[in-house]
């Protein structure tokens, strides 16, 4: 297989992280989850107490702590100064904090600097919000996963359940949407579907058939 870039993006919970994890290990690329930067950093400014709206404080975070991803058979790990946080980047804190952390132009500038240095030599698999249009606007496949907001909430819902995180399923709908809302409509990079991407509507499809639909358009595009 070709040392391809692969860009997945699309709103919160499409599934982007679960298919781009399978297909990286399939592939024999690299996985990497763009997002999960952006929560390590939401995660270290509630922990040094650093206002969402402070820019210059919040590079200034990146700048002096270090964060760091290892692949382990479960996935991708994160760390902020060499301390596993894998988990506490998907509390709820983070995760109804990270967009208005990652609006910042100066904060998305650093953050994709380092991404294109993960992405710089191909056989990557990476998801996010910007893949296709900022960060790797050269990918050779692009993907734009959504579903409806129903489907999106009662997936999370699940997943929360056996992470033993308790929410209202009407709550997480709602800030499903609002990180949507503040994902699309923020200056910089904003959510938004690359000309040259392929939408699929998983909406009613399992993992496997998610899955199965990339390859196909992987294999049309090393060929
Ligand atoms: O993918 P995940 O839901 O973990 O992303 C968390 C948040 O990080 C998104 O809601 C978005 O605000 C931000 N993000 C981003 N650009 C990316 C990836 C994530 O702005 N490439």
């Amino acid at each position: 297989m070709k040392q391809l870039s692969i860009a997945i993006d699309g709103p919160a919970s499409s599934g982007k992280s679960t298919v781009a994890k399978i297909l990286a290990k399939k592939l024999d690329f690299v996985y990497c989850d763009t997002g999960s930067m952006y929560r390590a950093l939401t995660y270290l400014a509630i922990k040094e107490g650093i206002d969402f709206q402070d820019e210059a404080g919040l590079v200034a975070l990146i700048l002096n702590n270090s964060i760091s991803f290892k692949q382990a058979e479960e996935g991708q790990l994160v760390f902020v100064n060499n301390v596993d946080v894998t988990n506490e980047i998907r509390q709820p804190d983070v995760t109804n904090g990270v967009s208005f952390v990652a609006m910042h132009a100066k904060v998305r500038s650093k953050m994709v600097a380092l991404q294109q240095e993960i992405g710089r030599l191909g056989g990557v698999v990476m998801d996010g919000r910007d893949i296709g249009t900022a960060v790797l606007p050269n990918a050779e496949v692009k993907i734009f996963l959504v579903a409806s907001v129903q489907e999106r909430a009662e997936r999370r819902y699940k997943e929360n359940i056996e992470k033993g995180i308790t929410t209202d399923f009407d709550t997480l709908k709602q800030e499903i949407e609002q990180r949507d809302h503040v994902d699309s409509t923020r200056e910089v990079s904003p959510l938004v579907q690359a000309k040259d991407a392929i939408k699929i509507d998983t909406t009613g499809m399992n993992i496997e058939e998610v899955v199965l639909a990339i390859e196909a358009i992987i294999h049309s595009k090393a060929e």
